[in-house]
């Protein structure tokens, strides 16, 4: 055996090792069990999933189809199955001090019930090898798809997270770090951001409404979709919708829609003047009414600001939660498709960094959409999972229990209908079929 083929047969065997696949099933029934399928449909209680491989085979009531030979059935009586979770607003490549802690974040995630995520931006030299690794599972991870960001020249110039992203490459030119001009060559600027991997562009800051409507353009032309935040000044949110982003970010910044004037520059942003401008201004309504007719997707995250207006009420506008909650409730309403995302590393964090032991911060924001936004625990659930697939461009195998979909499922041991808090009581996680325990076993 040459050493090349036995160094491939040693790390074949150790990742064997160390994979915490407890089981890939041919044939696998779940059976009993309660389906809440991600649609926004009622609990569906007695009924059986059947897994082939990767993918949701069927879904019937019990005992409707005979056993099939060679089939593994588990028994989930007073047990509820959703789909996996889809973290829409994660910063993965911010939050890790050394490369060695990726493995144990990514599957605490996956763990905590998050099967997907999509990343708003970061380093694409990194994300890319970690969703090189994520999606073809082999890494215990949720699947990973992410951005390369476009902003103005200013902004790279300004900000320390962007010049970390891209340290070593020139200020606003690496491909996933670009600085926008009337003057940029739009469609090399969109296939360089193409090239990263990267199934998204983000805009970021300080972008003219003419530029993000060319951007837009060129970017769904290629073939990739448009995140943006609420806030790219002087662009506002009516004008990012009307160029036809595909998401937004962050409730409290649709403030700056009603407000007189923007700030000329990003970093004003958490000011907005939430004393004064109402939730249900017309120009706020009207905002929603476009991104209903667009399909524009609400990314809410309220999870972010509730940590920073209690930590550092100071950098933000006085009375942002409340008016970020009225604002979200007031879009759901109105019939504004709303996703989860966290803003964050995905989990909880503490001084040291993310704490990997607790439960992913996606159950949190669910449980914010409960509580604060008016959704039902059901719409909260489809938020994170059918939405949040919408939001990321992957609905085609994503996002709800349907069948020719992946196997992408979170068993729960509590039902999520009476008390959304359940989310978190996770029996195991499917992810492309292949079973995780929640406590590592
Ligand atoms: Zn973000």
């Amino acid at each position: 055996m040459s050493a090349s083929v036995f160094m491939r047969r040693m790390a074949l065997l150790l990742s064997m090792l160390a994979a915490p696949v407890l089981a890939t099933e041919p044939h696998l029934l779940l059976t009993h069990a309660t389906i809440i399928d991600g649609t926004g449909t009622p609990a569906q209680p007695h009924m059986t999933i059947e897994i082939k491989g990767e993918r949701i085979a069927g879904i019937y009531p019990d005992a409707s189809r005979p056993v099939p030979d060679g089939t593994r059935v588990e028994d989930l009586s007073g047990r509820y199955v959703i789909p996996g979770l889809i973290d829409a607003h994660v910063h993965l490549t911010g939050a890790e001090p050394d490369f060695a802690h990726y493995q144990p974040h990514l599957q605490a995630l996956l763990r905590g019930g998050v099967t997907a995520i999509r990343d708003m931006a970061g380093d694409d030299r990194l994300l890319a090898y970690l969703a090189a690794q994520a999606n073809s599972d082999a890494l215990a991870s949720p699947d990973i798809f992410y951005v390369a960001l476009m902003a103005g020249p200013t902004f790279f110039a300004e900000d320390a997270r962007a010049q970390e992203a891209s340290a070593g490459e020139p200020l606003g030119q690496a491909p996933w770090m670009q600085a926008m001009t009337p003057t940029t060559d739009i469609p090399l600027a969109v296939a360089e951001a193409k090239g990263t991997g990267a199934t998204a562009l983000k805009l970021y800051a300080n972008l003219p409404a003419s530029l993000v409507a060319k951007i837009t353009a060129e970017a769904h032309r290629q073939g990739l979709r448009v995140w943006t935040h609420a806030t790219i000044f002087p662009a506002t949110p009516g004008d990012a919708v009307a160029a036809g982003v595909d998401t937004i970010s962050h409730s409290p910044y649709l403030v700056w829609e009603a407000a007189p004037k923007v700030p000329d520059d990003y970093r004003g942003r958490a000011m907005g003047d939430f004393a004064h401008i109402r939730p249900d201004s017309p120009q706020i309504l009207a905002l929603f009414k476009a991104m209903k007719q667009h399909g524009t997707i609400l990314d809410a995250t309220l999870l972010p600001f509730v940590d920073e207006a209690q930590q550092h009420s100071k950098n933000v506008g006085v009375g942002i939660m409340p008016w970020s909650y009225a604002v979200t409730r007031l879009a759901h309403q109105q019939g504004v498709l709303i996703d989860v995302g966290t803003d964050s590393s995905g989990l909880p964090a503490d001084a040291h960094g993310p704490e990997l032991h607790a439960l992913p911060s996606v159950h949190a924001e669910m449980a914010l959409l409960v509580e604060h936004g008016g959704f039902t625990p059901i719409e909260a659930i489809q938020a994170a999972t059918q939405v949040s697939a919408a939001a990321m461009g992957q609905t085609t195998l994503r996002g709800t229990i349907t069948v020719g979909k992946r196997a992408d499922l979170v068993v729960l041991t509590a039902d999520p209908t009476r008390d959304i808090h359940n989310t978190g009581k996770i029996a195991f996680v499917l992810k492309n079929g292949q079973t995780y325990l929640p406590d590592g076993g």
